[in-house]
């Protein structure tokens, strides 16, 4: 059978087993995509079933979560952990509280997290989980009896060595709190290792809650220099308005960049000054009120409710907000307005055919599983900190984080030209991100 042939089996495989869930099927395709070129340099790879079980979560847990609203009615929400691949390390990804979360979701998104986790070099596996609960709206009172009834069943399954969860859409350092308050309080330890993105006074690292936005402005200043150009003076569009997106526009804004546009669910703002990154947080973080409020107070600035925040012109475009935000008519406007690269904050926000439309058109595109894993590899950093009792410094934190997404930024472009798909960082995070974890499972045996 031909490696094309053997592959599309697979992947057939993979659509039947697992019916309905079109979005871990698109993360597959993704990944799958880029696995002919290593299986012709590495047959091997496609002996003991290794693909077949890389697809398939070494563990899922579903559970009922029930908790009391603040009029005493109750409710029942469902909540999911998928342990995903351990071969490198505890299950590691994030926690996501939004009513969207389905299981396909939370597949998605571990399957994507194995290969992240990889790419950064550091030992961690792949997991996510999440809980098909909103807090908009909610009380703090309400936010935490959720997480503490969600954490009464997750505590079981989770630990320092075995998975360590973190945050995500909905999941911030509120419910990071909560949640590991109830662990303590139901474990009687304080393994502070046990979750990541925890207060700094209580365990968590310096840059963890910027860490995924920082990282992915470093990866875009990487992609700029490999182009002979900088982030300086250029024109940046920034999708959403939560923990990626913010710290993604502080960045920009250090490394000389100007962000004009955020978004939310509602509509997206357009500041042709620059985004006042003071407002954005006091709005979202402390007030967590919806974007519009922004122009209240910045009167040269729009807000729109209907329409793509991707009309807006800019050199570099960053989607942080969700999964396929931006589509094949996204990609044409940023195309025709002449954008040069693109980066994924958030977890597959481009869809297939808009990131053809990227290649076709030489644009630079940079997946998710590179441009974002800074938040995850700034966990690992947590987690070495908390193992060693230590506290590192801002600054150096810092400069960690900078170095390691330097290093998937090299890391990927350089496999991308090994593998005969130079600019390509689609197939070079895929590919070296595979390799790493298809290694450890060799030697790991059938398990
Ligand atoms: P937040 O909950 O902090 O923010 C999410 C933002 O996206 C909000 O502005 C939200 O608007 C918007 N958004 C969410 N869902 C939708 C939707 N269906 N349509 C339009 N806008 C939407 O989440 P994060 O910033 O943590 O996560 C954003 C993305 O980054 C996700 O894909 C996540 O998986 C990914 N990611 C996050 C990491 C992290 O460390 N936090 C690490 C790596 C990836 P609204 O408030 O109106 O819902």
């Amino acid at each position: 059978m031909s490696t094309r042939d053997q592959i599309e089996a697979i992947y057939q495989q993979v659509l039947t087993r697992n019916a309905g869930e079109p979005e871990f099927h698109q993360a597959a395709a993704e990944v799958f995509e880029s696995l002919q070129v290593v299986l012709e340099h590495r047959p091997e790879y496609a002996d003991a079933a290794l693909i077949e079980r890389l697809c398939e979560p070494e563990r899922q847990i579903i559970f009922r979560v029930p908790w009391v609203d603040d009029s005493g009615s109750v409710h029942v929400n469902r909540g999911f952990r998928v342990q995903y691949n351990s071969a490198l390390g505890p299950y590691k990804g994030g926690l996501r509280f939004h009513p969207s979360v389905n299981l396909g979701i939370v597949k998605f998104l571990g399957f994507e997290q194995i290969f992240k986790n990889s790419l950064t070099g550091l030992p961690i596996g792949g997991g996510k989980g999440g809980a098909d609960f909103d807090p908009k709206g909610r009380s703090d009172a309400e936010v935490m009896r959720f997480c503490q009834s969600f954490m009464t069943e997750l505590h079981r399954h989770i630990g320092e060595y075995t998975d360590v969860p973190a945050g995500d859409i909905g999941v911030g350092g509120r419910e990071i709190g909560y949640l590991f308050g109830q662990y303590k309080r139901l474990t009687n330890s304080y393994e502070s290792g046990v979750l990541t993105g925890k207060g700094t006074s209580w365990g968590g690292s310096q840059v963890r809650r910027e860490a995924t936005g920082y990282g992915a402005a470093y990866f875009v200043a990487d992609m700029l220099e490999t182009l002979g150009t900088s982030l300086d003076g250029k024109t940046v569009v920034v999708s959403g308005s939560g923990n990626v997106a913010i710290y993604a526009i502080e960045k920009v804004h250090q490394l000389g960049g100007k962000v004009v546009a955020c978004s939310d669910s509602s509509g997206y703002v357009v500041d042709p000054n620059g985004i006042n990154l003071e407002l954005l947080k006091d709005l979202k973080e402390v007030r967590r009120e919806r974007i519009s409020a922004y122009c209240d107070t910045v009167k040269a600035a729009t807000f729109t409710a209907d329409g793509s925040i991707w009309d807006v012109a800019c050199d570099v475009a960053i989607p942080s907000a969700t999964q396929n935000e931006l589509d094949a008519d996204a990609a044409k406007v940023l195309i025709n307005n002449q954008v040069r690269v693109v980066a994924e904050g958030a977890n597959m926000p481009t869809t297939p055919d808009a990131v053809q439309l990227f290649r076709d058109a030489g644009v630079a595109f940079a997946p998710g599983k590179a441009a974002n894993a800074g938040g995850v590899a700034t966990s690992a950093l947590e987690m070495q900190q908390n193992a060693s009792r230590d506290s590192w410094s801002f600054h150096y934190t810092d400069e960690r984080l900078a170095a390691i997404m330097n290093g998937i930024h090299a890391r990927t472009i350089e496999t991308a030209a090994e593998y005969g798909k130079p600019g390509d960082y689609v197939h070079g995070a895929n590919i070296a991100g595979f390799i790493k974890v298809a290694d450890a499972m060799v030697a790991l045996g059938v398990v």
